[in-house]
C-alpha cells in the first residue's frame, strides 16, 4: 500500500515572535543554558533554521549506562546502518567518519566532522516536498494530544 504523510507544524514558513513563545521554558540555571525560545525554531525545517549542520555519529559510549542515564533502549549496532542513508540525505557527503588524519601515537585524532552543504532542510528540501503528492502539509497547527488506538494513532487534537 502507497503511504502518504502529512506534517503538522507548530509554526509557518517564517518563524514568529508569537510562535516562539509556545517554546518558553522555566530555567533553573541562566548560565548554562539560554532562553529556550532563542534555542528552537518553530517553523518548517524547525531547529534546522538555526543549527550550523554539523553531523557527528555517536559513539558506542553513548548507548550504555552511565552517570545519571540508564542507557538507551537501543544500542550503537541498530542504528549505525542509518549513517549512510542519512549522510545522503543531509547532503554532508559520505558517510566515513573515521580517518587518520594526523597520526599521532599519544591522541586519538580520527573522528570527522561532517557539515551540509545546505543546513536549512527546510530549503534544501523545499523542491522534493512541494513536487511529492504523498506529502501534505497542515502549518499553523500545534498538536495538543493524541489518542493511541492498538499500534495506531487515531486522533490528533
Ligand atoms: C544555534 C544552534 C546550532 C546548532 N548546531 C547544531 C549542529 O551543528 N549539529 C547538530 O547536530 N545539532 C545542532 N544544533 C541542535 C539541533 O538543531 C537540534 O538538536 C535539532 O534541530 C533537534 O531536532 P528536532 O527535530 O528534535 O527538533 P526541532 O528541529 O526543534 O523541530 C521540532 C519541530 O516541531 C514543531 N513542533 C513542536 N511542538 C509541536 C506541536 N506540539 N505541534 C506541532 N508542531 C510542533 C516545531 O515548530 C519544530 O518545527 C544546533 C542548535 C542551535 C540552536
Amino acid at each position: 500500500m502507497k503511504k502518504r504523510a502529512l506534517v503538522i507544524e507548530s509554526g509557518g514558513i517564517k518563524r514568529r515572535a508569537r510562535d516562539q513563545e509556545l517554546s518558553t521554558a522555566e530555567i533553573p540555571d541562566r548560565l548554562i543554558h539560554d532562553d529556550v525560545r532563542d534555542c528552537v525554531s518553530r517553523q518548517l525545517g524547525g531547529t534546522s533554521n538555526l543549527w550550523s549542520g554539523r553531523c557527528v555519529p555517536y559513539d558506542p559510549i553513548d548507548f550504555g549506562p552511565r552517570g545519571i542515564s540508564p542507557g538507551w533502549p537501543i544500542a550503537f549496532e541498530e542504528v549505525s546502518p542509518f549513517y549512510a542513508p542519512a549522510a545522503k540525505f543531509l547532503d554532508c557527503g559520505d558517510e566515513t567518519v573515521q580517518a587518520e588524519i594526523f597520526p599521532d601515537p599519544r591522541f586519538e585524532v580520527t573522528n570527522v566532522e561532517r557539515y551540509c552543504r545546505q543546513p536549512n532542510l527546510a530549503k534544501s528540501l523545499a523542491k522534493q516536498l512541494h513536487q511529492s503528492p504523498d506529502i501534505g502539509f497542515l502549518l499553523h497547527h500545534t498538536v495538543v494530544d493524541f489518542t493511541i488506538d492498538g499500534s495506531r494513532v487515531s486522533e490528533l487534537i
